[in-house]
């Protein structure tokens, strides 16, 4: 008999079951789990203190969206969402419950500095993942975030940074698929800096390369998994200029050389492209003529929610239309994941079409 830790087949079920929801039919996610200072910024945006209120009532409103569950099949929450209600007492997740979204929840606890390195990190939080990831699915969780970020430059990322940066993905994973919880395998290359679409390709398939390895020698069955990367899009400051087409052709080869297919889905972060951006190059992936073994959908933080917080503004008298733009944002990005997006769909100046790049972000 093999003494190995094995996930059985029922295990391995739930775990599948869970991913393929959550990008069924074009449906894509909220990350709505920025960390009470990422909020903070956010909230300084629209003039509104950053206090657990405001955060309550700006995740309620998130939260109470009617007929999100069309575009969206799960969102990420904060820790501290997860336990909040609305004002009549109903628990913010019971609302996405009753509309059949999974919950997802952020586990890393952030990026700490490598040394030796230029600048390039690691994320913490494995110590007691295995006791928080149980409570979490007892108190209704069924997927995962944990963000690890690499860097571009001429001497980064540094192979240190991409085996340590894979090795404790695969860990995470791991650790959430013994606890009945789908991770979402998240290696963010930056894009900042002045690096070229190629280049970004490069790292991006250098990087993925090295998590599918990782994955695999921790036994990480891929099928209970979703991944979620960056696009490949030139550096910030790169003075070359692509086109959405170039972009969606680099992204969906990067993919191609690196993903296996067993893996359900790959949902995109949006790394400081504007809405608009971020919907169209994910239209345009979607249209790429090549195999695509995998759905191509969406876990966007920035570019679902820089409309919505405009349109809110701290208001109550806001939060029907701040909702009103949320779902306008959703149903685009569920178009784009199945390649039927088109700009004229956009009513005119709801969308933010300025950047929302933020150097070296954190979460
Ligand atoms: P952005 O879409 O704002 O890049 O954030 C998504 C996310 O969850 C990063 O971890």
């Amino acid at each position: 008999m093999s003494n190995l830790t094995q996930l059985n087949d029922a295990q391995k079920k739930e775990l599948s079951d869970i991913a393929h929801q959550i990008v069924k039919d074009g449906r894509g996610i909220l990350a709505a789990d920025e960390s009470s200072g990422t909020m903070g910024k956010r909230l300084d945006m629209i003039q509104v203190e950053n206090n657990e209120e405001n955060r309550r009532q700006y995740r309620t409103l998130l939260m109470t969206t009617p007929d999100s569950q069309q575009y969206l099949g799960g969102v990420i929450l904060f820790h501290e969402t997860l336990y909040q209600k609305d004002d009549a007492n109903v628990m913010l997740k019971k609302h996405l419950k009753d509309r059949g979204i999974l919950i997802g929840i952020k586990v890393d606890k952030g990026v700490v500095k490598l040394l030796g390195t230029k600048d390039e990190t690691t994320t913490q939080g494995l110590d007691g993942l295995g006791e928080r990831c149980a409570q979490y699915k007892k108190d209704g969780c069924d997927f995962a975030k944990w963000r690890c970020v690499l860097k571009i430059s001429d001497t980064t990322p540094s192979q240190l940074a991409i085996d340590e940066n894979a090795n404790v993905l695969a860990r995470y994973a791991s650790i959430c698929q013994q606890n009945g919880i789908v991770p979402i395998v998240e290696p963010e290359i930056l894009p900042d800096g002045e690096h070229t679409l190629e280049r970004c390709q490069e790292v991006t398939e250098k990087v993925l390369a090295a998590c599918y390895k990782a994955l695999n020698d921790h036994h990480v069955y891929l099928e209970g998994t979703l991944l979620k990367p960056n696009m490949v899009t030139a550096g910030h400051s790169c003075p070359t200029k692509y086109t959405v087409q170039d972009v969606a052709e680099a992204t969906v080869t990067a993919l191609r050389r690196t993903v296996p297919p067993a893996m359900p889905g790959v949902t995109f972060l949006s790394g400081g492209q504007s809405e608009t951006s971020a919907t169209a190059h994910l239209n345009a992936i979607n249209q790429v003529k090549a195999a695509r073994p995998w759905a191509l959908s969406f876990s966007y933080g920035r570019a679902l929610q820089a409309s919505v917080l405009k349109a809110w503004q701290g208001k109550q008298g806001n939060v029907k239309a701040a909702q009103a733009t949320l779902i306008h944002r959703a149903k685009m990005n569920s178009l784009a994941a199945v390649g039927k997006y088109e700009e004229s769909m956009e009513a005119q100046g709801a969308a933010d079409a300025g950047s929302l790049h933020v150097a070296n972000h954190q979460y």
